[in-house]
């Protein structure tokens, strides 16, 4: 079963062959991240022109990489939601001409459900049940993945998305967007804890709150300035970091056993974090839970994940017509397959 993955959510134009679900025969990502620089973010509407431009060849580079043409394909899978409207529609429109022109089905995919997804790319299945933390530039979630293959959300951010809140601290420290990375690197040379910043809702339930800690960075970095300190740029991006990671380890392993659910899976592009994958790995092994966290490139955007939540849908019989929307606010919920697709 060889499915077509497009991904056009946001500020990354991506495709991917993926056969069977799990095996990445090609994923190509055309990222617009120089586009968007000089704002310090991301300009939907050079975001939905950038993905106009690079699709195309996008999708060449995927097919021939994958050594397939069109007539090879036996779906077409395609995020319609979450995500920016104009960019959204980009990829969906494509993935719709695609199917149409060759005959193969379509399948509409959750971008959120992607992100989870790209743990059974790595690791060949995703049995439930499972407690995932999504956290990426716009969502912040404490999601189950139960046994009968549904989503629920547990806990989710009352302000500020995780890579949001990355994003903007690095803003403020002067580093480059997109932010996550830059802090992560930065953070390597700091101290975690230098400085003593908030860790909001410590109230037993799975819901994030970060405005609060993104205002404690710029009230420090003020401070310092004003006693006409340099900005201690390391042990900011150590000590914030630390912070979010603090919070989102606790939640989500709290969930895990709370619900007596054995693994975890970390998705989303602030999964990529290395000081969340390094505390998340010794935090599971305490506690004898199964970590699954897809390799640091399959945890940003991308079309195989994309491919591999579609598979599963189709699998489960599902099929999008040919006129299916984008939906920007899609929720992470509704049914989802299991392991390889084949339900018991
Ligand atoms: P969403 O998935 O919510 O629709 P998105 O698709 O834009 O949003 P992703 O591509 O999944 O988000 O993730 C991008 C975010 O991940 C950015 O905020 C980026 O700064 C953050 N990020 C990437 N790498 C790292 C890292 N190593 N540490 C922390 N954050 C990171
Ligand atoms: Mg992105
Ligand atoms: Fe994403």
């Amino acid at each position: 079963m060889l499915v077509l993955g497009i991904e056009t959510s946001c500020d990354e134009t991506a495709a991917a062959l993926v056969a069977d679900g799990r095996v990445v025969r090609a994923n190509v990502i055309g990222s617009q991240w120089e586009r968007h620089r000089p704002y310090g973010g991301v300009v939907p509407e050079v975001a939905a022109r950038a993905h106009h431009e690079l699709l195309l060849p996008v999708l060449d580079r995927t097919l021939a990489e994958g050594g397939a043409t069109y007539r090879d394909l036996d779906a077409v899978a395609v995020t319609h939601g979450p995500g920016l409207v104009g960019a959204l529609l980009v990829g969906l429109a494509a993935g719709k001409a695609v199917a149409l022109a060759h005959d193969a089905p379509l399948i509409g995919v959750n971008h959120l459900e992607g992100h989870v997804y790209a743990a059974q790319l790595e690791f060949g299945t995703l049995e439930p049940p499972a407690v995932a933390l999504v956290v990426s530039g716009g969502h912040t979630n404490v999601a189950l993945l139960a046994e009968d293959g549904t989503f629920a959300t547990l806990g989710t951010t009352i302000d500020d998305a995780a890579g949001e809140a990355f994003d903007k601290v690095a803003r403020f420290l002067g580093l480059p967007y997109p932010g996550g990375p830059e802090i992560d690197r930065a953070a390597r040379t700091g101290d975690p804890a230098a400085i003593a910043f908030p860790r909001a809702k410590q109230d037993g339930s799975y819901d994030f709150s970060l405005s609060g800690l993104k205002t404690a960075v710029v009230r420090e970095l003020r401070r310092r300035e004003a006693a006409g300190q340099p900005a201690p740029i390391a042990d900011v991006a150590a000590s914030f970091q630390e912070a979010v990671v603090d919070v989102a380890v606790d939640k989500t392993l709290h969930a895990a056993t709370d619900r007596g659910i054995e693994q975890v899976v970390i998705a989303g592009g602030v999964a990529a974090n290395s000081r969340l994958r390094e505390r998340m790995e010794a935090e599971c092994a305490t506690r004898g839970l199964r970590l699954l966290a897809p390799s640091p490139a399959l945890c940003t955007d991308n079309g195989a994940m994309i491919a591999a939540a579609g598979t599963n849908r189709l699998a489960l019989g599902e099929r999008s017509a040919l006129d299916l929307g984008v939906d920007p606010n899609l929720a992470l919920t509704g049914p989802v397959a299991v392991a390889g697709g084949e339900r018991p």
